[in-house]
C-alpha cells in the first residue's frame, strides 16, 4: 500500500491534500539524493518552501522535498553588505535578523511568507519594493547531477510576479541559495499607505518595518488562524486603449502606468463585482480584501477554491471585458498544473 501524508500543516490555504512522502532536506546532498530516489521511483517530486504560494487542487500523487537549507552569510564593504541566505530560511525572519544588526533595505518586504528561496520565483514585492531591487544572484542545483551555478539578477529575468524561474528551471531543478546586496546608503520608499504618513527627515528602517507590520497585520488574514494565500490573482496589465475606455465608465477605477501597459488593482475589480463575502463550499472571498481567498472554516477542498476562482473570472471578465490570472500555484496529483486552464 502506498504512504500517505497530510499536507495541512504545510501549506497556508490549510488545505487537506496529502502526498506519499515529505521528505525534508537539510542541505543540497539530501536535496538530490530524495529528488533521484524518487526518480527512480518514476513519482513526481515537488520542492516546496512555506507552502504560502501554492493551492493543492487534489492529493498529490509523489513525493514533496521540503527545502530547509539553512544559513547567513555577511560581508560587506564601504557601500554594501552582501548576504548569502539559504534557501530554507524564513524570509520575514530574515529580515528581523539583519534590522537586529542594523542592516536594511528590506524593511517595506516585511511579513510576507514562505522561505528565502521561493522569493526570486515570482519576484515577491510589497509597499514599493521588490525582490529585483536587492538581488544580486540566485543559486541553483540541477538535481539529477548536483551541479550547482549561479544566475545574476540580469540573468533572473525579474518582471512583475515574474522570473525566469517560471519559464525554466522548473523540472529538476531547485534554489539552494539567494544572495543579496544591500546599499549603506538608505533610502526609504514611503509612497503606499501609511507610510507616506512618516517623516522622510527622521524616519528609521524600524519605523518602516513596524509601519508595513501593522498595515499588513490590520489588512490581511492571518494564515494561522485563517487559510489563504495572499493575493490570489495578480494585478491584471492591459493595453492603454482598454484602460482609458475603463477609466471613462468608472472613474474611480485605480491605474498605475507601467512601461508595458495599464496595471488595474484585481481587488478592486473583484470588490466591484460584490463578490466579498462571497463562498462556494468552504472557499469563500475575504470580507475586507478581496483578492485574497479563504479557507473559511478550514473545511475547504482545494476544488472549492478552483471553482470560486473560476467563478470570480467570469464574473470579472463580464462586467470589465479583463481575465484576471492566478498568482498562485496550481499543484494536481502529479504536479503543477496550468492555473489559468484550470479556471477557464
Ligand atoms: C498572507 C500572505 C500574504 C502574502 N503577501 C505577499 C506579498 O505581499 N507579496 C508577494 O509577492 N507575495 C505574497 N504572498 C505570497 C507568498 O508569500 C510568496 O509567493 C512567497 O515567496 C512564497 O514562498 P513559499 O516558500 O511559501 O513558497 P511555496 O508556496 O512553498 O512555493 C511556491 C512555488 O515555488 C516552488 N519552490 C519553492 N521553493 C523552491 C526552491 N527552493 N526551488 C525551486 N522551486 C521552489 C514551489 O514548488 C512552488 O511552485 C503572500 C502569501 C500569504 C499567505
Amino acid at each position: 500500500m502506498k504512504e500517505s501524508v497530510s499536507l495541512q500543516a504545510f501549506n497556508t490555504f490549510g488545505l487537506r491534500a496529502k502526498a506519499h512522502q515529505i521528505k525534508t532536506a537539510n542541505n543540497k546532498d539530501e536535496l538530490c539524493t530524495y529528488w533521484q530516489n524518487a526518480h527512480e521511483q518514476k513519482l513526481p517530486t515537488l520542492i516546496l518552501g512555506g507552502g504560502s504560494n501554492v493551492l493543492f487542487t487534489e492529493d498529490f500523487n509523489g513525493i514533496v522535498i521540503r527545502n530547509c537549507i539553512a544559513g547567513i552569510e555577511i560581508t560587506e564593504d564601504e557601500q554594501y553588505w552582501s548576504v548569502y541566505v539559504g534557501a530554507g530560511e524564513n524570509w520575514h525572519a530574515l529580515i528581523e535578523y539583519l534590522l537586529e544588526k542594523n542592516i536594511y533595505g528590506l524593511e517595506n518586504l516585511a511579513l510576507i511568507p514562505g522561505n528565502v528561496g521561493s522569493a526570486p520565483i515570482q519576484n515577491i514585492g510589497a509597499y514599493g519594493k521588490e525582490l529585483k531591487d536587492v538581488c544580486a544572484y540566485v543559486d541553483i542545483i540541477e538535481l539529477s547531477t548536483g551541479h550547482v551555478s549561479r544566475l545574476t539578477n540580469e540573468a533572473c529575468q525579474f518582471g512583475y510576479r515574474d522570473s525566469i524561474f517560471k519559464h525554466h528551471y522548473q523540472q529538476g531543478f531547485a534554489i539552494i541559495a539567494v544572495g543579496l546586496q544591500l546599499s549603506k546608503k538608505w533610502e526609504p520608499i514611503l509612497t503606499y499607505g501609511d507610510l507616506s504618513k512618516l517623516s522622510l527627515e527622521t524616519v528609521t528602517p524600524k519605523d518602516v518595518f513596524g509601519s508595513v507590520c501593522s498595515m499588513r497585520t490590520s489588512k490581511l488574514p492571518d494564515p494561522t488562524l485563517t487559510g489563504n494565500a495572499g493575493s490570489f490573482f495578480k494585478n491584471p496589465i492591459v493595453d492603454i486603449r482598454i484602460a482609458q475606455h475603463l477609466k471613462a465608465e468608472y472613474p474611480f477605477c485605480p491605474q498605475y502606468v507601467q512601461q508595458d501597459g495599464v496595471k488595474l488593482a484585481a481587488g478592486w475589480l473583484i470588490d466591484q463585482c460584490g463578490l466579498k463575502g462571497h463562498q462556494i463550499g468552504g472557499a469563500a472571498v475575504h470580507m475586507k480584501q478581496a483578492l485574497v481567498l479563504i479557507n473559511k472554516d478550514g473545511l475547504a477542498t482545494g476544488k472549492d477554491i478552483v471553482n470560486l476562482a473560476a467563478y470570480i473570472r467570469q464574473k470579472v471578465f463580464e462586467r470589465f471585458g479583463v481575465q484576471l490570472e492566478p498568482e498562485v500555484r496550481f499543484i494536481g496529483q502529479h504536479g503543477e498544473i496550468n492555473a489559468v486552464d484550470a479556471i477557464s
